[in-house]
C-alpha cells in the first residue's frame, strides 16, 4: 500500500505508550483508515475494519482491566488488532487448488486485456517447471494481433513447450486442440492463456465460458492488474458472476500500484490470491500468503518470501548454491551464507523489491531507488568483508558481549573492529547480525522439522 499507511503504522509503533484515552486510539484509527482509503481499499471495508479494530481493542482493554493487569501494552493491542483484521481481509479462508504430480493439471487464465495474463502464464509455467512439473502453454487468444507471437517468444525464452495457431480463428478450437495434444503427451501442468478485451464485454464472458467448457480446467485464475485501483472490486465481481474463478493473481505490484484494490477484490469474491506479479521478468512471481503480505505491508519484512526467493535462485543455479542447500538442510546458516545471499541479491537485479523482504531495511527502500538499495546492500557486504574467517563461519554470537552473569549486553570489540574496518557503524553491524540471525532461525525451523527440502515441497 502507500507511503501513508506506512506512516500511520510506524507512527503507531513509535508511540511508546498509547494512553487509554479513546481519543488517541481514535486518532490513530482515523489516520490508518485514511491511509487504507488512499490505497484504494473499498470504503465499506474500511469502515468495517475500523469498527472491528475498535471493538477488539476495547474488549482487550476491558478484559485486561478486569484481570487487574494495568500493564497491558496498549500499543501492542492496537497493532495486533490492526494486523489481524488486515490479514482477515486478504484471507477468505478457502484453500485454492494446488497442482499435484502424477496427474494432469489444467489451469486457465482469464482477465481483461493488459492485465498481465500472457506474462503471468509464462511465469507460472516457469514456477512449476522449477518444482519438477512438466509444464506447457496453450495460446487461446485469437483476439489480439500478435498474441501468439508474444506467448511464443515468452515460452521460447523460458524453454517451455507451447501450442497456438496463426490461422485458426476460433479460440475454443485452439484451446481444445492444444490441451488435447498436451494431455496425450502426459504433461503435468497445462496452462491456457485466453484473450482479454478492453472492457468486460459479454462476448468475452461467453468466450471464456465456452473455452472453460471445452478444456475443463482444474483451476481458473483471474489475473488482476493492481493499478486499476477501486475498479478491482466491480471487475472481479463481474468475472466471478459469469466465468467463475477459483484463484486470483494480482499483477504489477512492483509499480506505483497501491494494492488496496486487491484486498477489495478478495473481499468481494471470497477467492484466495495465490501469487503476486512483481515485475516484467519471468522470475517476478511471488507466492501469496496473507500474513507475510500484511507484515511486509507494515514494514516487518518478509522472511518467508526471501527464503523462497533464495530457494528459487538455488534451483536456477544449482552449482553455486549447493553449499547453502546443504547448510539449510542441516538447519545451519552462517554469516558467510548470508554474505553469499547478499551478493546474489546484488547480481539479480530488481534490488529494492528483494531488499524490501529483508527485515530492517529502511521502509523507503520499498518504493524503490535502486541506487540507494544497491548502496545499502554494498555496505552490508563491506561489513562481511571486514570479518575474519572464523567470524564468517560463525552464527554471529561471536560478536556479542556478555556480562559476568552471562547476559548479553551488546556487541563486543570484534564488532567494533568490523565496523571500523568496513567504514560502517556499529548499528549497521548490528543490523547485519540481526538479519543473519533471523535467517538462521528460519533455517533451524525448517531443518529441524522434516528437512528443508521437504518443508519447501510442502509449501507448493
Ligand atoms: P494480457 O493482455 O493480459 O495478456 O497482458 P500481458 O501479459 O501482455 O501484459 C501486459 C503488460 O503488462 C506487458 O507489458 C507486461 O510486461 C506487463 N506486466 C505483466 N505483469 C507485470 C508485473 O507484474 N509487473 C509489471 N511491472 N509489468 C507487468
Ligand atoms: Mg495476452
Amino acid at each position: 500500500l502507500g507511503q501513508r499507511l506506512h506512516g500511520a503504522l510506524s507512527q503507531l509503533s513509535r508511540a511508546s505508550v498509547i494512553d487509554d484515552k479513546a481519543s488517541v486510539i481514535d486518532a490513530l484509527l482515523k489516520e490508518l483508515c485514511a491511509a487504507l482509503l488512499e490505497s484504494d481499499v473499498n470504503v465499506k471495508l474500511v469502515s468495517q475494519l475500523r469498527a472491528k479494530v475498535k471493538a477488539k481493542v476495547k474488549k482487550s482493554l476491558e478484559e485486561a482491566e478486569k484481570a487487574g493487569g494495568r500493564e497491558l501494552n496498549k500499543k501492542n493491542v492496537v497493532q495486533k488488532a490492526v494486523f489481524d483484521e488486515l490479514v482477515a481481509l486478504v484471507d477468505p479462508g478457502t484453500e485454492p487448488y494446488k497442482p499435484t504430480k502424477g496427474k494432469i493439471n489444467v489451469l486457465m487464465a482469464v482477465g481483461i486485456q493488459g492485465a498481465g495474463k500472457t506474462t503471468t502464464c509464462t511465469k507460472l509455467a516457469v514456477h512449476y517447471q522449477r518444482r519438477g512439473f512438466r509444464t506447457c502453454l496453450v495460446c487461446a487468444d485469437t483476439f489480439r494481433a500478435g498474441a501468439f507471437d508474444q506467448l511464443k517468444q515468452n515460452a521460447t525464452k523460458a524453454k517451455i513447450p507451447f501450442y497456438g495457431s496463426y490461422t485458426e480463428t476460433d479460440p475454443v478450437a485452439i484451446a481444445s486442440l492444444g490441451v488435447e495434444k498436451f494431455r496425450k503427451e502426459r504433461f503435468d501442468v497445462i496452462i491456457v492463456d485466453t484473450s482479454g478485451r478492453h472492457k468486460q464485454e459479454s462476448e468475452l464472458f461467453e468466450e471464456m465460458v465456452a473455452i472453460s467448457g471445452a478444456v475443463k480446467p482444474d483451476m481458473t485464475i483471474m489475473v488482476l492488474d493492481a493499478s486499476i485501483g477501486q475498479a478491482a472490486e466491480s471487475q472481479s465481481r463481474a468475472f466471478k458472476d459469469s466465468a467463475d474463478f477459483g484463484a486470483i493473481i494480482v499483477t504489477k505490484l512492483d509499480g506505483h500500484a497501491k494494492g488496496g484494490g486487491a484486498i477489495s477484490a478478495v473481499a468481494a469474491t471470497k477467492t484466495p490470491i495465490i501469487f503476486l506479479g512483481t515485475g516484467e521478468h519471468l522470475n517476478d512471481l511471488e507466492r501469496f500468503a496473507p500474513q507475510p503480505f500484511i507484515s511486509k505491508l507494515l514494514g516487518m519484512g518478509d522472511m518467508q518470501g526471501l527464503v523462497e526467493h533464495m530457494q528459487d535462485m538455488a534451483r536456477a543455479n544449482p552449482e553455486r548454491q549447493k553449499d547453502l542447500a546443504k547448510n539449510l538442510q542441516a538447519g545451519k546458516f552462517s554469516i558467510r551464507d548470508w554474505r553469499e545471499q547478499l551478493s546474489n541479491i546484488m547480481s539479480m537485479g530488481s534490488l529494492s523489491k528483494i531488499a524490501s523482504m529483508i527485515p530492517g531495511m529502511p521502509a523507503g527502500m520499498m518504493d524503490g531507488n535502486e541506487e540507494d538499495t544497491a548502496a545499502k546492500l554494498k555496505r552490508m557486504i563491506f561489513i562481511t568483508d571486514a570479518m575474519r574467517q572464523d567470524e564468517l563461519d560463525s552464527d554471529g554470537m561471536i560478536f556479542v558481549a556478555f556480562d559476568k552473569a552471562g547476559n548479553p549486553i551488546g556487541l563486543n570489540r570484534r564488532a567494533k573492529r568490523v565496523a571500523r574496518g568496513s567504514g560502517t557503524s556499529i548499528r549497521e553491524v548490528e543490523e547485519l547480525l540481526a538479519q543473519a540471525r533471523m535467517m538462521a532461525g528460519m533455517a533451524r525451523q525448517a531443518g529441524g522439522q522434516n528437512g528443508w527440502m521437504t518443508a519447501m515441497q510442502k509449501m507448493q
